[in-house]
């Protein structure tokens, strides 16, 4: 689709290079704020929606929201995406703990910018027997930390700590949101002593891709990273790379680094993987068929509910109009979303718990299937027999 008339970034935030032409794939009216949660459903279905429009760079094949306006988005109290509910969750925070931690013995500071209400830093310091500092202004207020731990309700900047003591810096979920990344990562690992482990994680797009998931693209990720585009923008920073990985079912890549001596100067590493933006922008087409199609049939059968209330959830339902009419609540693990309203739509987050006393579904939808095997043996506990679907 060619967007003329509409006010697109120039250049291509990873590379530099400016694409010749518009071609981009939209996805209409998408609810700016993700993984915000409201008090009350009217706030919820005022949120802002704004058009996505997503480019692929011709240079070096990054794929990016080309009409992001990061003024738009807030991170606040309001805003949540921890995952620390989950079982499979916790024990892949595990793996990576015990894979960096091969790689630095006995650290005595972690920084982690974006650390969310500290989940991920708590458990990182406790196996590590060391101190934490964390930067996040979505950190609520009324979370109870361990001693060890600092977080500070703000975004980072290098002039908020002494670098010199930081041993690993962690990084997770950030830098997907983050409109020029390369500069964010220099400008978060400049002051870092030469020794520091640097670890980055962001959503796997490949996966995504893989798999027809068109949930996984959000407003508020203006970046999505393959593992060659994830390399290239670490190189480009100026990071060497360690080990790198797909972590969590291959949801996501993570790379342990340190500052690289040598500083990257030019393009011509740009990765050349085959065009795949026409191939794409086709998949979309089908999966927006084949979803209304599945949704449909579910709804002529009988009351239909969702697992899992994050932000593919959240994604699924706006872009398929699924008002709280239509999917009166959606069910999570998570009590801190409990009785808030999902942003666009209006649906109500409930504990899976309330199964029993609501119209019984007919079907269970969970939009990522990393979750099935969790979710079916929780679903037998609470005496419900049919097993969830992955939409
Ligand atoms: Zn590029």
């Amino acid at each position: 689709m060619r967007m003329d008339g509409l006010k697109m970034n120039a250049c291509c935030p990873l590379c530099q290079v400016v694409p010749e032409s518009n071609d981009n794939i939209t996805f209409s009216r998408c609810p700016v704020n993700i993984n915000v949660y409201y008090s009350t459903r009217a706030l919820a279905t005022a949120s802002p929606r704004e058009d996505m429009h997503l480019c692929s760079c011709p240079n070096c094949s990054f794929i990016y929201n080309a009409s992001f306006n990061p003024s738009l988005i807030h991170f606040n109290e309001a805003f949540c995406s921890t995952q620390s509910a989950s079982p499979s969750f916790i024990q892949d925070r595990q793996y990576l703990i015990q894979s960096v931690l091969s790689f630095v013995e006995n650290p005595g500071t972690i920084l982690e910018v974006g650390c969310g209400d500290g989940y991920f830093l708590s458990e990182f310091t406790s196996a590590a027997k060391c101190k934490g500092i964390g930067y996040d202004p979505s950190c609520p207020d009324n979370i109870s930390l361990p001693a060890n731990i600092q977080i500070h309700r703000s975004f980072y900047t290098p002039d908020n700590a002494s670098p010199d003591d930081i041993d690993i810096l962690l990084c997770s979920m950030v830098l997907e949101h983050q409109p020029d990344p390369v500069s964010f990562l220099q400008s978060i690992t400049k002051a870092l002593k030469p020794s520091c482990c640097i670890v980055i994680e962001v959503p796997n797009i490949q996966k995504s891709i893989s798999t027809n998931r068109f949930h996984d693209f959000y407003y508020d990720h203006c970046n999505y990273f393959s593992p060659e585009t994830f390399h290239f923008c670490l190189h480009r920073s100026g990071l060497e790379i360690l080990k790198c990985w797909e972590a969590f079912d291959e949801n996501n890549l993570v790379a342990l680094c340190r500052k690289s001596p040598t500083t990257f100067q030019n393009t011509t590493m740009a990765p050349k993987t085959p065009p795949m933006f026409e191939k794409l922008s086709h998949s979309y087409q089908l999966y927006l068929e084949e979803k209304s199609t599945q949704l449909n049939h579910a709804l002529s059968k009988g009351p239909v509910t969702f697992w899992g209330a994050s932000a593919k959830c959240q994604t699924v339902l706006n872009t398929f109009n699924l008002s709280y009419q239509q999917i009166p609540f959606v069910l999570d693990n998570n009590p801190q979303l409990w009785g808030k309203f999902m942003v666009g739509t209006g649906n109500q987050v409930c504990a899976p718990a309330q199964l029993a006393s609501a119209p019984y579904p007919k079907t269970i939808f969970l939009t990522n299937d990393t979750y099935i095997t969790e979710i079916t043996r929780q679903l037998t506990t609470i005496g419900i027999s049919n097993r969830p679907l992955v939409f």
